[in-house]
C-alpha cells in the first residue's frame, strides 16, 4: 500500500470523527479541544521525535513520525483544511532551492548570513591575527581589554551547546592556540578566555568563539556576584 494512499484513507477516517463523541472517539475529543489540544501533543510528539532520532532507533522514529503525522492531519481538518492544500504548497515551491525558499520567507538560516561565516569568508573585512585550516582569529571590533582576540572555528558552530563530539579536534586546536595568540597580539603574562554561550551566557554572535582578554595589566575580577 502506497503512502499517499494511507494518509488519503486517515484524512477521511479522522475528518468523520469530527462529529464523534470526544467520551468514545479520542480524535474527536482532540478536535473538540482544538487547537489548543492538538497544539500540545504536536510539541510533546516532536520532541519525542528528536529523542528517537538522537537515540537512532528506527522502529522509534517510525513510531513517533507516525504520531507526529497524526496529529498534524488532526490540526489541519481542525483548521479547515486537508492535506492537499499542504501538497499545493510542497508543489508551488518544486524548482526553487530550500535555501532560497527560506530566505523568501525572511527565515534566517544559520551559516548563511552568519557575521562570523562571512569574516571567514572574507566577505566582511576583519583585523586577521592568525588563521589555518580549522580556525580563524581576528581582533574583536570593540574591544574591551587591550588585547581583546576573538578565536572562531572556520565552520559555523552556532555555539559551544551544539557543539558535537566531532567537533572535538576544532574545540582543542582553539584552547591550544590560545596562549600564543595572547602572547603574539601583547599578553605575555597570562590571559583570559571567555566563551559567551545561548541565553544565560549572553552571547551576541550566534557563531561560537571564544574571546582572548589580556594586556599589561590583570583583567579584573571574574565576575560580579549577583
Ligand atoms: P558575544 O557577546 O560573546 O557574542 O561577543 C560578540 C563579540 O563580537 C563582541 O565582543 C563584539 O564586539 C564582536 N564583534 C561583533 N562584530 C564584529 C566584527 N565585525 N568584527 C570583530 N568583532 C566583532
Ligand atoms: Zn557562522
Amino acid at each position: 500500500m502506497s503512502a499517499n494512499e494511507i494518509l488519503d484513507r486517515l484524512s477521511e477516517t479522522l475528518a468523520s470523527r469530527r462529529n464523534a463523541n470526544p467520551e468514545t472517539s479520542y480524535t474527536a475529543k482532540l478536535l473538540a479541544g482544538a487547537p489548543d489540544s492538538i497544539l500540545k501533543k504536536i510539541g510533546e510528539e516532536s520532541a519525542e521525535l528528536i529523542m528517537a532520532v538522537k537515540d537512532g532507533d528506527r522502529a522509534q522514529i517510525a513510531h513517533e513520525s507516525a504520531d507526529l503525522v497524526y496529529h498534524l492531519l488532526t490540526l489541519l481538518i481542525s483548521c479547515g483544511m486537508s492535506l492537499d492544500d499542504v501538497a499545493r504548497e510542497l508543489a508551488l515551491r518544486e524548482g526553487i532551492s530550500g535555501i532560497a525558499e527560506k530566505e523568501s520567507r525572511g527565515v534566517k538560516i544559520d551559516a548563511d548570513g552568519c557575521l562570523f561565516c562571512r569574516i571567514v569568508k572574507g566577505e566582511i573585512p576583519s583585523q586577521r591575527v592568525y588563521e589555518d585550516e580549522e580556525i580563524y582569529a581576528f581582533k574583536d571590533i570593540h574591544p574591551i581589554r587591550p588585547v581583546h582576540v576573538l578565536v572562531i572555528p572556520k565552520r559555523h558552530i552556532a555555539s559551544l551547546a551544539d557543539a558535537r563530539e566531532t567537533d572535538r579536534a576544532v574545540l582543542g586546536r582553539i584552547l591550544n592556540v590560545a596562549n600564543r595568540l595572547a602572547v603574539e597580539n601583547g599578553s605575555s603574562d597570562g590571559f583570559r578566555l571567555i566563551i559567551n554561550t545561548g541565553r544565560v551566557g549572553q552571547q551576541e554572535v550566534r557563531h561560537l568563539h571564544a574571546h582572548i582578554l589580556g594586556g599589561p595589566t590583570p583583567v579584573g575580577p571574574m565576575l560580579r556576584s549577583e
